[in-house]
């Protein structure tokens, strides 16, 4: 039975997670909604961090459980709650686990995204605003596709907590379990360049950015490597974690410079 693995290192060829979308809004306003949205607040001051999902009827997110029992949705709380775990004051981390926990909004019949897109989608949706002491995260599940290129997954907007997810890209990256992994990973990894990682913002312990291709980690077996080079990569990262029903997707470097950087 090889062809379906064949089948699923073949589309992942063409799936990338995209980081560091870039916006035409002036940086004063993304500062003024997104002030207190920042590495030095989540490792320091922040009691509260609180994952707001958003999806378009027709990109709904994937909810259930895996094999074990456990929500899909553990892998990005368990990370989460992981790389707090180093704070003096340990942040209550809230992740919604089905969709009646998550905010339906209405379709918005677009084909493209653009950094600035996913900006006025959340001024219009957002239910908190981020302070000091409460993060909030706000992730949106679309149709349509990355206004740069339609085999991303997901991109976060530079400067905010904004994330963007393209289903169709997700929904063609295998089969039914690496489909749902392949989302939370890409959760995980999106939200960590919005925690600060790989020094974005959290500065390294010692030197392991792939300075070639941005905040990312050299590390293979980290969720922060830089994924869409080695496709096989990915395939055999989120495959790892199905066969041990393991959930903490960081390298031993992301823990390191968590822990240095916590307060
Ligand atoms: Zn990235």
């Amino acid at each position: 039975m090889q062809r379906p693995v064949y089948f699923v290192v073949l589309i992942l060829l063409f799936s990338l997670i995209g980081c560091g979308k870039k916006t035409m809004i002036t940086n004063s306003e993304i500062n003024a909604a997104y002030i207190s949205s920042n590495p030095s607040n989540y490792f320091a001051s922040t009691q509260k961090i609180i994952v707001e999902v958003y999806y378009e009827p027709g990109a709904e997110p994937f909810v259930g459980t895996k094999l074990n029992g456990h929500p899909y949705w553990e892998i990005l709380e368990d990370n989460l709650k992981a790389i707090f775990k180093f704070r003096t004051f340990i942040p209550e981390v809230i992740v919604p686990k089905d969709q009646a926990a998550m905010y339906s909004i209405p379709p918005q019949n677009k084909t493209s995204w653009t950094a600035d897109d996913l900006v006025a989608l959340n001024k219009s949706y957002k239910q908190g605003l981020p302070t000091a002491t409460e993060a909030h995260f706000y992730l949106y599940f679309l149709k349509g596709n990355s206004s740069d290129s339609n085999s991303i997954i997901a991109e976060s907007v530079n400067g905010t907590p904004v994330i963007g997810v393209f289903k169709s890209v997700i929904t063609a990256s295998g089969g039914n379990v690496v489909q749902r992994y392949v989302e939370q990973s890409t959760l995980v990894h999106e939200i960590g360049h919005a925690l600060g990682f790989v020094n974005n913002g959290v500065p390294m312990k010692t030197p392991y950015q792939d300075t070639a291709h941005g905040a990312h980690s050299n590390n293979s077996n980290c969720v922060m490597y830089w994924q869409n080079e080695g496709q096989a990569d990915l395939a055999s990262f989120v495959a790892h974690y199905i066969a041990t029903g393991d959930n903490v997707m960081w390298g031993p470097e992301i823990m390191a410079d968590a822990q240095a950087f916590s307060k």
